[in-house]
C-alpha cells in the first residue's frame, strides 16, 4: 500500500457512530455559510511528503478547519500559525494553508491527527482514540523509512504516539511514560525523537501560552535532530 491508498481509504472510514453523525451535521449545517465551497465532512487524511523525517502530530481535524477543507490544519488559525511556522523554518512552500488545492507543499515533512474525524469540543472520547489508532500506525509504517523525529502538538498527541511506537517499531514505552511539555524529548534507540509542543490552538496562541518564536525554537530543534 502507498501513502494514496491510505488517504483514499481513511477518507471513507464510518469506523465511530458519534463521530461521524458530528462530521456530517457539521458539514450539512454549515454547509449554507460556505456555499462556494464544498464542505469535506468525512475523515482527514494526513498530508505531506512521502519520504517524511519529520512528522507533525496533533489530535484532530477541527470541525470548520481540516472537516471543511478535507486537508488538516487547513482553512483555520491553528493552521495559519502552524503553516506561517513550517514556512519560517523552510518545511513548507507557503505561509498559508486555505484550500486543498492551495499549492501548498510541505518539504520533508508529513502532519496527521491521532484521531481522523472532527470531535465535539475537540474531544475524543477514549474509545474513538483507540478505533482511529491504527490508521496512525498504518500511516507511521509507511514513512517510516525516512521518519527521525515526531513533533507532538499538545499532551494527547504525545500519548497517542507510545502505543504507535509499539505497534510500528515493536519496542516498549518506557514505564513511567516521559511527562508532556513544551520542549520535552525522549530519545529511544531505533525509534523517533519525540518531541512535545504546545498545541497550536487558539487558546495557546491567543493567550501567549505558544508564541511565534517558541515554535520556530521547537521546528529549528527538530529539523537539527532529522538531520535537516
Ligand atoms: Fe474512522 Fe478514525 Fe473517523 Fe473513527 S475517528 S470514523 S476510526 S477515521
Amino acid at each position: 500500500a502507498t501513502l494514496a491508498d491510505l488517504d483514499a481509504a481513511v477518507s471513507s472510514c464510518f469506523a465511530c457512530p458519534r463521530l461521524v453523525a458530528w462530521r456530517e451535521e457539521v458539514a450539512r449545517t454549515r454547509r449554507a455559510a460556505f456555499r462556494d465551497q464544498e464542505y469535506w465532512g468525512r475523515p482527514v487524511p494526513g498530508f505531506g511528503v512521502a519520504d517524511a523525517r519529520l512528522a507533525i502530530l496533533g489530535l484532530a481535524p477541527a470541525a470548520h478547519g481540516g472537516n471543511r477543507t478535507g486537508r488538516i490544519f487547513t482553512g483555520d488559525r491553528s493552521g495559519d500559525v502552524l503553516f506561517a511556522a513550517l514556512h519560517r523554518a523552510g518545511l513548507a512552500n507557503q505561509p498559508t494553508s486555505v484550500w486543498r488545492d492551495d499549492g501548498l507543499a510541505l518539504r520533508d515533512t508529513r502532519i496527521f491527527a491521532a484521531v481522523r474525524c472532527a470531535p465535539p469540543d475537540n474531544k475524543p472520547t477514549p474509545g474513538e482514540r483507540d478505533a482511529c489508532a491504527p490508521w496512525l500506525h498504518r500511516e507511521v509504517a509507511l514513512i517510516k523509512p525516512t521518519l527521525r523525529v515526531v513533533v507532538a502538538l499538545g499532551a494527547f498527541a504525545w500519548a497517542a504516539w507510545w502505543p504507535a511506537m509499539s505497534a510500528v517499531y515493536g519496542r516498549r514505552p518506557p514505564v513511567p511514560r516521559p511527562a508532556f511539555g513544551h520542549a520535552a524529548r525522549w530519545s529511544g534507540e531505533g525509534v523517533p525523537t519525540l518531541l512535545g509542543c504546545y498545541h497550536v490552538s487558539q487558546q495557546n496562541t491567543f493567550t501567549g501560552r505558544l508564541t511565534p518564536a517558541m515554535l520556530d525554537d521547537v521546528f529549528a530543534t527538530a529539523k537539527h535532530l532529522a538531520g535537516l
